[in-house]
C-alpha cells in the first residue's frame, strides 16, 4: 500500500498527499479541523460548532429541510431520507468495519464523479494518528482505511486542493470538521462537493490515546485495531492475530486522567453527522455498519456501491431509559470531579454478560448513545463552562434530554437557532422500564 508523501503532487507520484499546512490559530475550544489554518481562519466564529452550531439553519441548506421530530428518528439521527444495516462483501482488509466509507471514496474517483478525496490516512510513524491526505487515484483510498485516534486538520487540505485545481471534492470526515465545512461550502467555489462523514464520540487526542492502550495491554504496540462495539465489548486485535473482546464493564476507565476527554468531545452536539449527505457509522447496526442516507447526493453515494453491498432493515429491541438515567447519574458526579460510582466486582461478570442481551440494542442502541451524548454535554457545560450553554446547545439537543429531567435553567437556553424556531421541550413520553444496569465504566 502506498504510504502518504509530502511531495508536490506531480502526477506520477504514488501514494496519498500530505502536504505542508500552516500553524493553526490559538483558539480556546477547538478540534483544529483545519479552518484556522487556511485564508478563512476568520470564519471561525460563525462555522464553529464549539460556538454557535446552527444545525437547523444548515440543515435545511444541505438537506433542503431541517430535521422533523414528527418523523420516526429524526430527532435523535437528524434530517434522513433511508436508513440500513450494510455490509461490504467482501469487508476490505485494513478498514474499520467493512470499509464501506474508503469503497465511496474508491468509487467517486473510479467513476470521475471528483477530482480529489479528502480524508485521513495514518501517520507512517503511529498508526493510531491520522494525516489529513489527498487522493486522486482510487488505489491510493486503501492507506485511509480504519479508524485512527486524534484530530488533525482536514479542512486546511481545502487550499492544496484549489491550488492543484481541483472544483470537484469529497471529503470523508467527522462531525465536528462537517459543520464547519457546511458553514464556508458556499464560499468555496467548488463545482460539486460530496460529503462522507462517520458518527464521532469520545475521540482525544493521539498522545491520551496512548494511554488508554498502555492499560489495555502490557505490549499497547501490538494492537492493530480497536472498536467500541454495539455489543458492549470492546474489540482489540493485536498484531500477531489475538483478538480480545473486553465487556465495557472490564474496561479501566476509571484510571484514565480526569482530562482524558477534552471538553470539546465532551460536549459535541452532533454525534451522528447531521450534514453529511450519507452517513457511515455502526451504533445501529447490530453488528453490522449502519447506513443514514440524507439527501439526493446521498443516494447517488449508496448507488455507486449498491451492486458490492448487502443491506436490510435495521433492527431495534430494548429499552434505552434505565441506561440514560444511569449514565446521567455517573455522569453528573464526574463532570462535578467526584469519582464514578463502580459497580461492586463480582457483579461486574453477570452484568457484562446480560447487556448485550436486555440492553438496548440496533437502533435503541443508537437513541440510547446519542440521548448520553446529550447528556454529557449539557452537565459538562453547566459545570465547567456554563456561560457558553446558552451559545453552543442547540434546542434539539434539550429536547433529548427533557424526558430525563435535564431542562434549561435561568439564562441557558440560547436563541433560536437562525434557521427555525425551534423552542426546546419535552418529547412525548415514552413508556419505558428503568433498569439498573448501564453505565460503561471501569
Ligand atoms: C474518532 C472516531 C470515533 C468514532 N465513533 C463512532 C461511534 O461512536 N459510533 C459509530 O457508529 N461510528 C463511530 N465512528 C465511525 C466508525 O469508527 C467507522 O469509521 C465507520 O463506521 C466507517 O467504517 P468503514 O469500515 O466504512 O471505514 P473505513 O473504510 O475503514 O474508513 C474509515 C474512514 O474514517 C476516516 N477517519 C479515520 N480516523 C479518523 C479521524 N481520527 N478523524 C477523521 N476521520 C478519520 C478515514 O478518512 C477513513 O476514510 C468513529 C470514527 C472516529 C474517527
Ligand atoms: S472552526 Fe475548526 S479551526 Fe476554527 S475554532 Fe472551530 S474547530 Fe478550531
Ligand atoms: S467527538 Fe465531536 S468534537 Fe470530538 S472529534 Fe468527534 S466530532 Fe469532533
Amino acid at each position: 500500500m502506498a504510504m502518504p508523501h509530502d511531495l508536490v503532487p506531480a502526477g506520477a507520484t504514488p501514494g496519498p498527499w500530505a502536504p505542508p499546512l500552516a500553524a493553526p490559530a490559538p483558539r480556546a475550544l477547538c478540534t483544529d479541523c483545519g479552518l484556522s489554518r487556511t485564508a478563512l481562519a476568520k470564519a471561525c466564529g460563525r462555522a464553529c460548532q464549539f460556538l454557535r452550531p446552527d444545525h437547523a439553519a444548515l440543515e435545511a441548506r444541505v438537506h433542503g429541510r431541517s430535521r422533523d421530530p414528527a418523523r420516526p428518528d429524526e430527532a435523535h439521527f437528524g434530517p434522513f431520507r433511508r436508513m440500513f444495516r450494510a455490509a461490504l462483501k467482501p469487508a476490505r482488509p485494513g478498514a474499520q468495519w467493512t470499509g464501506i466509507a474508503t469503497r465511496l471514496g474508491e468509487r467517486l474517483l473510479e467513476t470521475g464523479a471528483v477530482d480529489a478525496v479528502l480524508a485521513m490516512a495514518a501517520d507512517p510513524e503511529d498508526r493510531w494518528k491520522p494525516v489529513p491526505v489527498l487522493v486522486t487515484r482510487a488505489e491510493d483510498m486503501a492507506a485511509c482505511r480504519g479508524m485512527k485516534m486524534g484530530f488533525a486538520p482536514l479542512l486546511a487540505l481545502l487550499e492544496p486542493a484549489a491550488r492543484a485545481g481541483h472544483r470537484r471534492l469529497a471529503i470523508i470526515g467527522i462531525p465536528c470538521q462537517v459543520h464547519a465545512l457546511r458553514a464556508i461550502e458556499a464560499e468555496l467555489g467548488l463545482e460539486r462537493l460530496y460529503v462522507i462523514g462517520t458518527p464521532c464520540s469520545d475521540n482525544t487526542t493521539t498522545e491520551m490515546f496512548h494511554r488508554f492502550l498502555d492499560l489495555l495491554d502490557p505490549d499497547p504496540a501490538s494492537i492493530t485495531y480497536l472498536e467500541f462495539r454495539a455489543d458492549y465489548h470492546v474489540e482489540l486485535r493485536h498484531a500477531d492475530g489475538r483478538v480480545r473482546e473486553i465487556p465495557f464493564l472490564q474496561l479501566p476507565i476509571s484510571r484514565l486522567p480526569p482530562d482524558f476527554f477534552p471538553l470539546t468531545c465532551r460536549t459535541c452536539v452532533d454525534y451522528t453527522n447531521v450534514l453529511a449527505d450519507i452517513t457511515v457509522g455502526y451504533m445501529g447496526g447490530t453488528g453490522a455498519q449502519w447506513l443514514t442516507v440524507r439527501n439526493d447526493r446521498g443516494e447517488e453515494l449508496l448507488a455507486l456501491i449498491t451492486p458490492e453491498v448487502a443491506l436490510s432493515a435495521p433492527a431495534s429491541a430494548g429499552k434505552r431509559a434505565g441506561a440514560v438515567k444511569g449514565f446521567l447519574a455517573n455522569t453528573d458526579r464526574a463532570a462535578g470531579g467526584l469519582p464514578l460510582r463502580r459497580m461492586p466486582g463480582f457483579l461486574r461478570p453477570l452484568v457484562g454478560w446480560l447487556m448485550p442481551r436486555i440492553g438496548p440494542r440496533g437502533l435503541e442502541f443508537a437513541r440510547a448513545r446519542v440521548e448520553m451524548k446529550a447528556v454529557e454535554t449539557v452537565l459538562f457545560l453547566r459545570h465547567q463552562a456554563p456561560r457558553r450553554l446558552r451559545s453552543m446547545v442547540p434546542p434539539h439537543v434539550w429536547r433529548l434530554v427533557a424526558p430525563y429531567g435535564l431542562t434549561p435553567r435561568d439564562g441557558e437556553a440560547g436563541r433560536p437557532a437562525r434557521g427555525r424556531a425551534d423552542p426546546p421541550g419535552p418529547q412525548p413520553a415514552q413508556a419505558e422500564t428503568p433498569r439498573t444496569t448501564a453505565v460503561p465504566t471501569g
